[in-house]
């Protein structure tokens, strides 16, 4: 049945990125709550594919438990309104709230978003034939049943960068040959998304961007193609973890991990060991640690 904006009330911000901003919606006639996106029609035309691309590809994943559901989308006013399953918390809101309230980000919380993410990234790519473009902490969402899901998938194909603007200095998650192409390998491969991957499981599990976001963009971008891959240090998390974060870090595309080669890992074999109740608190935890007002005392 169709639908407008009008039918939605608008409920309170749940962020804002550099597109446009998602607030939490309630569509009036049903009650059924959900995340709407909205950005301005004044995109340039590659902007605008992009988002078409979001659609198309978006309308395709609903049968992959991992992916954020997408409901429609509404255009009105010169705005595009994207409507999708309402989600309680980025994986970048998570490990800040975790680490200011000295709660431990677990080994076998890391392994539960490994294991969701690879399998719908996997998903996209083998059934949509899609890449995503843009992992990063921020478009891996969590809710109170303790799933985790990837969303913004629709960047696939279009948007030219996966730099993440913050307050803080920006941190890139590009993947070294996709910064700097070698000699005759032009294009976005399937395993630049296992680098961006690798370089968000390493700032998920220590709570920090592991390159030094501080410096100017282009010192940043020498590092990732100059340096040494950024690793999981020793000590608290298991050497399978390490190395899992190795393989997807791995300079050389050709020596670098596919998604089945990552699901057969060592780290990845004993997922059903997984205790899911465990992670659906911590994550409950999380989200109203986020929803308590900063200021306390
Ligand atoms: P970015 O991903 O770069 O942060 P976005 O515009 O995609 O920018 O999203 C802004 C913020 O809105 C995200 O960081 C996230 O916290 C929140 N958000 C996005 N989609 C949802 C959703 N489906 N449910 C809940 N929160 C969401
Ligand atoms: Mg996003």
């Amino acid at each position: 049945q169709a639908c407008n904006p009008g039918d939605l009330d608008i409920c309170e911000q749940l962020g804002r990125g550099a597109y446009g901003i998602v607030h939490k919606m309630v569509h009036r006639a049903t009650g059924t709550v959900m995340a709407v996106k909205r950005f301005p029609l004044t995109l340039d035309t590659n902007e605008k594919k992009r988002n078409f691309m979001d659609l198309d590809v978006s309308m395709r994943s609903g049968s992959c438990p991992n992916a954020v559901k997408f409901f429609g989308a509404m255009i009105e006013e010169g705005e595009v309104w994207i409507c999708m399953e309402l989600m309680d918390l980025s994986m970048d809101r998570l490990y800040s709230i975790a680490q200011s309230n000295q709660y431990d980000i677990s080994e076998h919380f890391i392994k539960k978003l490994a294991f969701s993410i690879v399998t719908a990234l996997k998903f996209l790519k083998t059934q949509l034939s899609v890449i995503h473009r843009d992992v990063k902490p921020s478009n891996i969402l969590v809710n109170r049943a303790g799933e985790i899901k990837i969303c913004d998938y629709g960047v696939s194909g279009y948007l030219e960068n996966s730099l993440a603007m913050t307050r803080v200095g920006c941190k890139f998650y590009m993947s070294p040959e996709r910064i700097d192409p070698p000699e005759g390998c032009r294009g976005f491969g399937i395993k630049s998304d296992v680098w961006s991957f690798g370089i968000t499981l390493i700032e998920v599990a220590t709570c920090a961007y592991p390159y030094d976001q501080w410096k100017d963009p282009f010192h940043q971008i020498k590092q990732v193609v100059n340096g040494p891959p950024p690793t999981i240090p020793d000590g608290k998390y298991s050497p399978e973890l390490q190395q899992f974060v190795a393989v997807c870090l791995q300079k050389q595309v050709e020596h670098r991990a596919n998604y089945d080669q990552l699901l057969a890992h060592p780290f990845l074999l004993d997922h059903e060991s997984i205790d899911d109740n465990s992670i659906t608190s911590f994550v409950c935890t999380m989200i109203d640690l986020n929803k308590k007002p900063k200021s306390g005392s």
